[in-house]
């Protein structure tokens, strides 16, 4: 049972010689206004004496001091040993409860004591409504009751014994010296390490507990097991063989994934032929009167395959086993946390005992269940790559990277694409000012984009196939010759092995910080994992879920996600790192906008590109950069300086510093970093510099 409200676990009411200590699970908030009115040693018992299990404890503590140390350490014993089960985001108020509470210990003089205790004339003392307070707090964290209550007793014991014996020591300081005695100094260092103990101990339970089920074997044929020999699973496996390891990259279809096969480098390899005809298109800009193209659509598609082929090697079974990898072609399953099975192609099987596993087995395409889709048949981004036709009428189903990308190219190639997108635009992750850029460009180049246009069913009528969108209310027919559905990525969660585990999932597969799984030594990466999809975050994850994998428990890693950069390649090419106003808005981040234009940059004039824009967000006041959007000719080139300043902590003023070569596109980042500038310029400076340059004219 989750809780949505209360989960109160400490309650307790402190005044000199005469105490209470609750520990209690109440899920009363009829209490609580009660509580935090007036509380008194004689209203907790009346309240609490049923909820004490008919007992009221009490201490007889050396001074207030101890007794300030006592149910500090027992609510922060309490909330840390909780944090494990918290979700992170909870994190915060128990981390709070914990601050707050040292800080209290740590000030807490009998001075200190004497004046907090001045409210108890009042009715309650203000440690006590403090600490109710924080309890409080903490009983708005979702987590199981049961779970809640076993974690605080045990926290709350090893806390109270820890700053017991601190607060003890304190106590028996009667000079300036005694704070270097090797007493106090070690009941501070257990103080410190508490917490880091505390975590330990809860997850050597945690661990015994996933693992209570199952037969570990006494020895393993690997250090690793790797699923899947996308961009994910390859990565992981080659960093493995890196250092050494023993590791077993399994892979069902083909090695490279879907970056290699279905995805980045077949998509790329189809934009550059449009993009070449675009250009064809727009000779009379570069001067060119007419020019002209025969395009055979199978050629297209055949270059496309060639490219694929080409950079294939790259990702072979023979380049990773001369790596180290021991690569094997079949579909691998979990059968317990240590063993894999591995059935190759032609039946033959192999278990394979492991120390740890990396599942990387990617994402699909999703396909709605509109009704009459699979009348109609449908291309995906698995299957297009197949084409050899082009379809004269395409509708291309969805308005994300993947839907803009193929609906710009296959219009470039000369089909008559209509862009279905039920939402009110495009690129929907990306600022409105973006969308609106590129379903202009959309537009001028022919494609018809239906916004806030929701596919409801799929017919053929007298041999025609019809898409029924609607849209205010009202049903539009668009008919059609083929239709491509590019609405989004589910990760390949079913059908080896983690339902049988156990292994939670929801879009994707639970994971923690350091990418394991509920199953400590079971780790995941790549589109899987998510939460972004893209063959860069992927390998950015295997680095982590290969070395925590291989290291765990000496050494292991969170997965950082501070600085994530994309691109989507339409024309005009859009790129982000970091925030953009959307995502600073919704997350409340205060932030200031600089732009450039670069209609203004000679290069861009130059190259007959001269549109798009960068926005760069900082913090208001500060060059520290927040997030930058990119929109233009070569965008996913030139955001990469701007990761690496992000990444290493480099603000504006020092790319305003840094020489650019002229002409070139690059020039766009510091001319930005140059515009923020101008805002910032110190005025009243300035104005004594006038003055100064005045008085030496004379
Ligand atoms: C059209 C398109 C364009 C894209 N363009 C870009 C782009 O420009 N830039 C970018 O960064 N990203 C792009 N992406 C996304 C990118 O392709 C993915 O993010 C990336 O491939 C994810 O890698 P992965 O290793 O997680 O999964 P995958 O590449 O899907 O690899 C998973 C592998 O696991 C195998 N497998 C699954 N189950 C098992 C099993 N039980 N046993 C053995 N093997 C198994 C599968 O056969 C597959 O080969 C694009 C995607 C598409 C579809």
């Amino acid at each position: 049972m989750q809780t949505p409200l209360f989960n109160l676990a400490h309650a307790r009411s402190g005044d000199k010689g005469d105490k209470c200590n609750l520990g209690i699970i109440a899920r009363r908030p009829d209490f609580y206004p009660i509580l935090l009115r007036e509380l008194t040693a004689e209203r907790v018992k009346r309240y609490f004496g049923e909820w004490c299990h008919g007992s009221v404890e009490r201490y007889e503590l050396p001074n207030l001091e101890a007794l300030n140390f006592v149910l500090n350490g027992a609510l922060d014993g309490g909330a840390l040993a909780s944090l494990p089960f918290m979700k992170p985001e909870s994190w915060w108020i128990a981390l709070g409860a914990i601050t707050a509470g040292l800080t209290t210990a740590m000030f807490m003089t009998p001075v200190v004591a004497e004046i907090l205790a001045i409210p108890r004339l009042l009715g309650a003392p203000l440690t006590a409504r403090a600490e109710l307070g924080l309890a409080f707090l903490l009983g708005l964290t979702a987590m199981k009751t049961w779970t809640y209550f076993w974690v605080s007793q045990i926290g709350m014991l090893a806390g109270t014994v820890v700053y017991v014996n601190a607060g003890t020591q304190l106590a028996k300081l009667d000079s300036l010296s005694g704070i270097l005695s090797p007493g106090l100094l070690g009941s501070f260092v257990l103080l410190g390490i508490f917490p880091l103990i505390a975590r330990k101990l809860v997850e050597i339970v945690r661990m015994n507990k996933v693992f209570a089920h199952w037969k570990k074997p006494a020895r393993f044929d690997r250090n690793l097991v790797v699923i899947g020999g996308g961009s994910a699973g390859l990565v992981t496996s080659y960093i493995a063989a890196a250092v050494k390891a023993k590791v077993t990259l399994v892979e069902k279809h083909k090695l490279g994934g879907d970056c290699l096969n279905t995805g980045c480098v077949p998509s790329k390899a189809l934009i550059r032929s449009a993009k070449f005809l675009s250009h064809i298109s727009r000779s009379a800009e570069f001067g060119i009167a007419s020019a002209s193209a025969t395009i055979e659509f199978s050629d297209v598609m055949e270059r496309v395959q060639s490219v694929i082929r080409t950079v294939e090697p790259h990702d072979s079974a023979e380049r990773y086993t001369e790596l180290g990898v021991d690569v094997v072609q079949g579909s691998a399953t979990i059968v317990s946390p240590w063993e894999v099975d591995i059935t190759r192609d032609d039946g033959s099987t192999q278990r394979l005992t492991t120390r740890s596993i990396v599942i990387a087995t990617g994402a699909r395409p999703f396909v709605p269940p509109i009704p009459g889709i699979e009348d109609v048949g449908y291309l995906t981004s698995d299957n297009v790559w197949n084409l050899r036709k082009l379809p004269r009428r395409l509708v291309v189903l969805g308005g994300g990277p993947i839907g803009s990308e193929m609906t710009q190219a296959f219009a470039r190639l000369g089909a008559k694409v209509t862009q279905v997108e039920m939402g009110e635009r495009i690129m929907v992750r990306e600022d409105p000012d973006v969308s609106e850029l590129v379903t202009q460009r959309f537009r001028s180049e022919g494609i018809d984009v239906l916004l806030k246009h929701q596919a409801k069913q799929f017919m053929i009528e007298n041999g025609e196939k019809i898409l029924i969108a609607e849209h205010d209310g009202q049903d539009v027919r668009i008919p059609f010759d083929a239709v491509l559905v590019a609405v989004g990525r589910v990760a390949n969660l079913k059908g080896f092995g983690l339902e049988a585990l156990g292994i939670p999932t929801g879009r994707t597969v639970d994971t923690n910080e350091f990418l394991q799984t509920n199953y400590p030594n079971i780790y995941a990466a790549g589109d899987v994992a998510g939460p972004y999809q893209f063959t860069h975050t992927a390998a950015h994850q295997a680095w982590y879920a290969a070395v925590n994998a291989l290291f765990d428990p000496f050494k292991k890693f969170k997965a950082d996600y501070s600085v994530i950069p994309w691109a989507t390649f339409v024309e005009p090419e859009v790129a982000r790192v970091g925030l953009n106003e959307l995502e600073a808005r919704e997350k409340g981040i205060p932030y200031e906008v600089t732009t450039y234009g670069i209609d203004d940059l000679d290069r861009a004039i130059a190259d007959s590109e001269a549109h798009g824009f960068l926005k760069v967000l900082t913090v208001p006041g500060k060059d520290k950069i927040l997030g930058v959007t990119i929109v233009g000719e070569h965008a996913g080139d030139l955001i990469a300086e701007y990761v690496l300043a992000m990444k290493q902590g480099i603000g504006l003023n020092k790319i305003l510093g840094t020489i650019h070569i002229y002409p070139t596109l690059a020039e766009a980042n510091k001319y930005v970093a140059g515009n923020w500038k101008k805002a910032h310029a110190p005025q009243k400076l300035l104005a004594w510099v006038e003055r100064f340059h005045a008085w030496r004219r004379g």
